[in-house]
């Protein structure tokens, strides 16, 4: 356990305590000044732990001046002290007190910190993985500077402290970017030492440790600089230079006892026990060894109690006491074991908390693949009912079109068919249309028998209109004459202009005599008609009618026309504007044009 991380000369910390004194005994002048006592109480609490508990007893005194973050804060540095004390369980509530109330990111990530080296303290191991690993998430959150710092470095220790060694590099790395301070340099640098120590790596020449000891030296961060100092003497150690390894640890052992840092000199103590048992120096050895396990006490399970009970069994084989060598042996497997167990619980702890990470991760991958999947899908489905729908517009415009198209072809064609039945100038049927109709109506009176009489209508003079009026005057005397016509038709009657200004009539089921009467209205009525608003230009027109009907000439068209025909010309002869009937002479019947 580095308790010593981050030290600062006693010299300072007598500064700084006299200087809290004197506030506390006038009251803090700021807010300002709290933090700056908060910050130096923060410096000082390793290195003079006794004017630290003086400054939160005046701080306590003085929490009603104290903001609610600085009384967090204060808070923080009481639940510190409860574990620096040993009383692990109280410090270990603090914090948790601290961390489900603060949302101060910097507060919080120091609480974590301490948490941590707590829970490792109590061998709470799988709780102090669980901790880092959170700490490490909300690290991107952690904008404070030296708290960012202390988090990658408290990280390494915890790997160093489980066996993952590359990992622990991986955050010493991290941190070596992150700061390049002095004490930077030196925290960093001393991390590097241990791990690269503690994996077998490290040299007694690595060129990497004097810079590391020169840094803390500068900066007055003795501690650091002394676990730098062991992990080199190690390395001399291992390299079987036991005398370079004495030299070195005799030379800063003065210094090292003056720390008081327990964990430090007990580490220190049984490298120079070691040390001595390789010059021969056994009674330094044992002396050494002795003053390892007393310091160690409150570690039952420090790696510098095993190897110092190894240093005391050797001492005593080589001294022949076979008694104590016994005892002692005893004392080291039972040590060992305890070590090792240790050390395999921190394996442990930390396999645990990787695992239930990785879970979590892999899980929350499987949840998000299931979402992105999910989407996916949705975007699918989304996509065909898209194309559906673009599909079915597509079909429907087509539809529309080919219907409109279908229509508009059908509109024109009945258009079409219904221009080409009927004739230009006057609007009724032509010649073709007349035939046709015609026909169809004989048939059905033939069928049921009824009489039937056909007209043919002639204009009289009429190329004479033309001369005397023009032309167009001529075409309206032609469509006067139809319209003459009309006003006596009934529905069933078939009328067409059969060319020029010759007209026929069907009348179907009449008989001759009223078919006379209607033919004669029709004269009457062509005669009497006046052109409409010009009487200056008014052409009088006359007609001359022929009829033929179907009980002198049968069913035949063709030869009801031709009675008809002969009929009209007989009219003309009579002097014309005059109906006459076709009279068969005696003995003879109608033949066919
Ligand atoms: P008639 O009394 O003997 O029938 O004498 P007519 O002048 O009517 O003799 P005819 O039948 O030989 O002459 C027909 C004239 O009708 C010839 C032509 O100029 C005229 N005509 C034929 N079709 C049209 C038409 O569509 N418009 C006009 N303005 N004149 C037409
Ligand atoms: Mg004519
Ligand atoms: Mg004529």
């Amino acid at each position: 356990m580095k308790f010593w991380r981050k030290s600062r000369p006693a010299v300072l910390a007598g500064l700084i305590v006299a200087l809290a004194l004197l506030m506390g005994s006038i009251g803090f002048a700021s807010t300002q000044s709290v933090d700056q006592f908060l910050k130096r109480a923060d410096q000082i609490k390793l290195d003079d732990n006794d004017a630290f508990s003086g400054l939160l007893k005046q701080l306590d005194a003085q929490s009603n001046q104290l903001t609610e973050l600085q009384r967090d804060w204060l808070a923080y540095f009481h639940a510190w002290q409860s574990g620096y004390l040993g009383e692990y369980p109280q410090a270990l509530a603090a914090f948790h007190d601290l961390l489900a109330r603060v949302s101060d990111p910097t507060l919080r990530a120091r609480t974590r910190i301490s948490l941590i080296y707590d829970q490792v303290n109590a061998m709470h191991y799988e709780d102090a993985y669980a901790t880092v690993s959170n700490l490490l998430e909300s690290l991107p959150q952690i904008t404070d500077r030296n708290a960012h710092f202390l988090v990658l470095i408290t990280a390494a220790y915890l790997y160093t402290y489980a066996g993952q060694y590359d990992l622990a590099l991986g955050y010493i790395d991290q941190a070596a970017a992150y700061d390049h301070s002095e004490s930077s340099v030196c925290i960093v640098g001393d991390s590097r030492v241990e791990v690269l120590y503690e994996s077998g790596k490290l040299r007694s020449d690595d060129t990497r440790i004097q810079p590391v000891i020169d840094a803390c030296r500068r900066i007055g961060a003795v501690n650091d600089m002394n676990s730098a100092i062991r992990y080199q003497a190690r390395a001399l150690l291992d390299a079987h230079r036991a005398d370079d390894a004495s030299k070195v640890l005799r030379a800063h052992d003065a210094e090292v006892l003056a720390s008081h840092s327990a964990a430090l000199i007990s580490d220190f103590r049984v490298t120079l026990a070691q040390a001595c048992l390789l010059t021969g120096d056994l009674g330094h050895a044992n002396e050494y060894a002795q003053s390892a396990i007393a310091y160690a006490n409150k570690q039952p399970f420090a790696k510098s109690v095993t190897e110092a009970y190894d240093v005391l069994y050797q001492v005593a084989k080589r001294q022949g006491d076979d008694a104590a060598a016994l005892a002692w042996h005893e004392k080291y497997a039972a040590a060992d074991k305890g070590y090792l167990n240790d050390v395999s619980a921190r394996a442990l702890a930390y396999q645990m908390v990787h695992q239930r990470v990785l879970d979590n991760q892999r899980q929350l991958e499987a949840a998000n693949d299931a979402n992105r999947l999910l989407a996916l899908q949705q975007q699918v489905e989304a996509q065909r009912a898209r194309t559906r729908l673009l599909y079915m517009l597509l079909l429907l415009s087509g539809l529309l079109i080919v219907g409109g198209w279908a229509y508009r072809t059908k509109r024109s064609q009945i258009k079409f068919q219904k221009l080409a039945r009927r004739d230009g100038l006057t609007g009724i049927f032509n010649r073709q249309h007349f035939f046709d109709s015609a026909q169809d109506s004989l048939r059905y009176c033939a069928k049921a028998s009824r009489e039937a009489c056909v007209v043919v209508m002639d204009l009289d003079h009429f190329k004479s209109v033309n001369d005397m009026h023009g032309h167009a005057a001529g075409d309206d005397a032609l469509k006067r004459a139809v319209a003459a016509c009309q006003v006596s038709l009934r529905s069933i009657d078939v009328f067409g202009r059969l060319g020029g200004e010759e007209f026929a009539i069907l009348f179907p089921d009449c008989p001759l005599t009223v078919a006379r009467q209607r033919a004669d209205a029709m004269r009457e009525s062509i005669a009497a008609s006046r052109r409409e608003g010009d009487a200056a230009a008014d052409v009088l027109v006359t007609a001359s009618f022929g009829i033929a009907g179907t009980p002198e000439c049968g069913y035949n068209l063709a030869t009801l026309l031709a009675a008809a025909d002969d009929a009209m010309y007989a009219a003309k002869r009579a002097g014309r504007n005059r109906v006459e009937a076709y009279q068969p002479a005696p003995g003879t019947a109608a033949t066919p044009a």
